[in-house]
């Protein structure tokens, strides 16, 4: 079944709506409890776009399994997503940062408003977003310190590589995930894989993580598969950032979710004009790389990658 759960008209005669794919399970009787799945926030993140696919493929098959409620909204920023634009193009808008909305507010807030409401009250949500195009992502949940008992336990469900448990802000307060949690709706933000692209094992991978989640929530009773431990890293200091020096080319000499040595050649700036090499840059400490740059051209002080440190992984 699928269904518009919020729409605004757009200055011409078009209509920007919001829809959602509902999969209920045959016959009755059954447990109603009720996931989430939702992605296309940002309109240049498609990760997600495979997940939705390929999750709702996999109940299909084995529909019998399914006891509860599963609600795909694969294209919350539709237009962005049309476009390859990250926020709402007509608004020039972040669409995580008009979280809760308001239902007597502008176009934009009222979308927000009809989004929120539709999506409260779901036992679980996951947000999925995918970086941008700068910078990939090694399949990780991101967790609000406020919610960390909570959801750290559902995020290990999950089969990523990685829990982060961030401090709350400010800023994020005007996101989905912060409007959920905090309204008592528990929502995992998983971030994995690189803008503007699809890459299938880490899509395969969540996928295989929301049937184990659907199982731990009982609704879901076919097979799943025993999820990988992810290491959890809930203080800032198990997190060191690494930015560029000098503006270039980045050339990696490294892959993700490699693990490094204090001094190791993460990879270096070139200047393809002189032909000099800018920077090469070290690993500052022993670690694992859970985020690398993806696009080459860097500027003084671009975000090249984010190591975690070794004696968190240790634990
Ligand atoms: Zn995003």
């Amino acid at each position: 079944m699928i269904k518009t759960v919020a729409e605004i008209a757009l200055p011409v005669d078009e209509v920007l709506r919001i829809k959602k794919r509902r999969i209920i399970p045959d016959g009755s009787g059954n447990n109603k409890k009720r996931i989430s799945i939702v992605t296309g926030i940002h309109g240049d993140e498609l990760e997600g776009q495979y997940v939705c696919f390929e999750l709702a493929r996999r109940i299909e098959e084995n529909k019998e399994c399914l006891k509860g409620i599963v609600d795909i909204y694969p294209a919350m920023n539709p237009l962005g997503i049309d476009s390859i634009t990250r926020g709402i193009p007509a608004f020039d808008l972040d669409m995580n940062r008009i979280f809760p909305g308001n239902a007597e507010g502008n176009m934009t807030e009222l979308l927000a408003a009809n989004i929120l409401k539709d999506v409260s009250g779901s036992d679980m949500v996951l947000d999925i977003h995918a970086s941008n195009i700068y910078l990939t992502e090694i399949p990780q949940i991101r967790i609000n310190r406020l919610n960390k008992d909570e959801l750290i336990p559902l995020a290990e469900s999950c089969n990523v590589d990685f829990i982060w448990v961030h401090e709350s802000s400010t800023v994020l307060e005007s996101t989905f995930a912060y409007s959920l949690n905090s309204t008592g709706t528990p929502c995992l933000v998983v971030e994995m894989g690189v803008g503007m692209r699809i890459t299938k094992t880490y899509g395969d991978q969540l996928v295989d993580g929301i049937f184990n989640l659907m199982h731990s929530m009982g609704i879901w009773t076919g097979e799943t598969k025993t999820p990988r431990k992810p290491i959890v890293s809930e203080n800032a200091e198990d997190v060191c950032f690494i930015n560029a020096a000098a503006g270039g080319l980045f050339i990696p000499d490294v892959t993700h979710w490699e693990t490094l040595e204090k001094g190791d050649r993460i990879g270096r700036i070139i200047d393809p004009l002189s032909g000099k090499i800018l920077q090469n840059i070290e690993s500052p400490v022993d670690g694992i790389l859970f985020t690398i740059r993806e696009y080459p051209i860097v500027d003084e002080g671009s975000l090249i990658g984010r190591l975690l440190k070794k004696e968190v992984m240790a634990v």
